[in-house]
């Protein structure tokens, strides 16, 4: 059986207006689709677009252009009830749980809060069960429910986050930066609990996480982004073994391997500089001016994003048969082989 498309993202755009005529393109043009079950990781440097990505497709900011379309329907195409019901399905769970839990409500509130608004459960005291049970669901217990947030660890405030995710039974859960700013301690924990809430519920996750080995573990699969523009997308498992895009391949060069000999067998794929200016950025290829492999095409336009093998997209112009001869790809592929095996 092929694999059930719940989201499919396609072109999104989220420019932000600075004044003098000029915009910010956080997010330029992205594509891809999301499996039910399955966790897309969604991964690149900081300014790279891939938390707008996912506020774009969660409604927080107004996109600027493009389609996200859950389970067959335009989600910008529906009424405002439409919408409404739409947000029980796709629910966020943020990096820094402290903030993104009023200080003021106890953690019954908290979770309570969504499930009123939805209008969920005939009664406050049917509400009040399901709440300890999410509790219990997240390792927490009801004795929790009457504390406030600063009287929890990090680790305790991100369950509450989950909890309050969960309080909708959805479909979908966007995890923006989850466990980035929790000790590598709690981390394993907390990834721990989304793999079993994801087994148990079916749940599908779009993680985002800044660095490659921070999604290695959970990822079915893993896009790259880099300036607004997703430059790779395969199964980690590929894309770990075999990177083909040269920032996915610096950006995992930079990863340490525990193995001295694979360590040794090695090239590193160095890229210099800092990443350019969303505001202005590079004609062509946005990669171009940090790429080692940087071609006079790659100033002139940008490549496109197409399979380039069976459940791979990239976007570079070494694969595309168009610019440049397959005869020279593999002179290219030799220079470029980052030998992770
Ligand atoms: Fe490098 Fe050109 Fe490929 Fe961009 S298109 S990644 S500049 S080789």
């Amino acid at each position: 059986m092929s694999p059930h498309k719940t989201l499919e993202v396609k072109n999104l755009k989220k420019h932000f207006q600075m004044g003098k005529g000029k915009s910010l393109k956080a997010v330029d043009g992205v594509s891809f689709d999301l499996y039910k079950g399955e966790t897309l990781g969604l991964v690149g440097e900081s300014g790279c677009g891939k938390s707008t990505t996912g506020r774009t497709i969660m409604n927080l900011y107004t996109q600027t252009d493009g389609e996200v379309i859950y389970e067959g329907q335009n989600v910008h195409d529906l009424s405002e009830k439409e919408q409404f019901l739409l947000k029980r399905q796709m629910q966020m769970i943020f990096q820094d749980p402290y903030a993104s839990l009023n200080p003021r409500s106890t953690v019954a509130e908290i979770i309570l809060e969504p499930m009123e608004i939805h209008r969920l459960y005939a009664s406050n005291k049917e509400r009040m069960a399901r709440v300890y049970e999410l509790l219990e669901e997240v390792g927490l217990n009801r004795d929790h429910a009457n504390r406030y947030p600063h009287e929890f660890s990090g680790g305790q405030r991100q369950r509450i986050g989950i909890a309050r995710a969960l309080a909708l039974d959805p479909d979908i859960i966007i995890a923006d930066e989850p466990i980035s700013a929790l000790d590598v301690s709690v981390q394993a924990q907390v990834v721990n609990l989304l793999e079993r809430l994801q087994e148990e519920k079916g749940l599908t996750y779009l993680f985002i996480a800044h660095d490659l080995s921070m999604v290695q573990h959970i990822s079915d699969r893993i896009g790259v982004m880099y300036l607004g523009h997703m430059v790779e997308l395969t199964s980690s498992d590929r894309l770990y073994r075999q990177p083909l895009h040269p920032y996915t391949q610096a950006l995992l060069s930079a990863i340490p391997i525990p193995d001295p000999d694979i360590e040794d067998q090695r090239e590193q794929v160095i890229i210099e500089g800092e990443i350019p200016s969303p505001i202005d950025p590079p004609s062509g290829c946005v990669f171009r001016t940090r790429c080692p492999f940087a071609m006079d095409v790659c100033a002139e336009k940008a490549p496109v994003w197409q399979e380039v093998e069976h459940g791979r997209q990239v976007a570079c112009h070494l694969y595309d048969d168009k610019v440049v001869d397959p005869s020279e790809r593999e002179k290219h592929q030799q220079k470029m082989k980052v030998n992770v095996q």
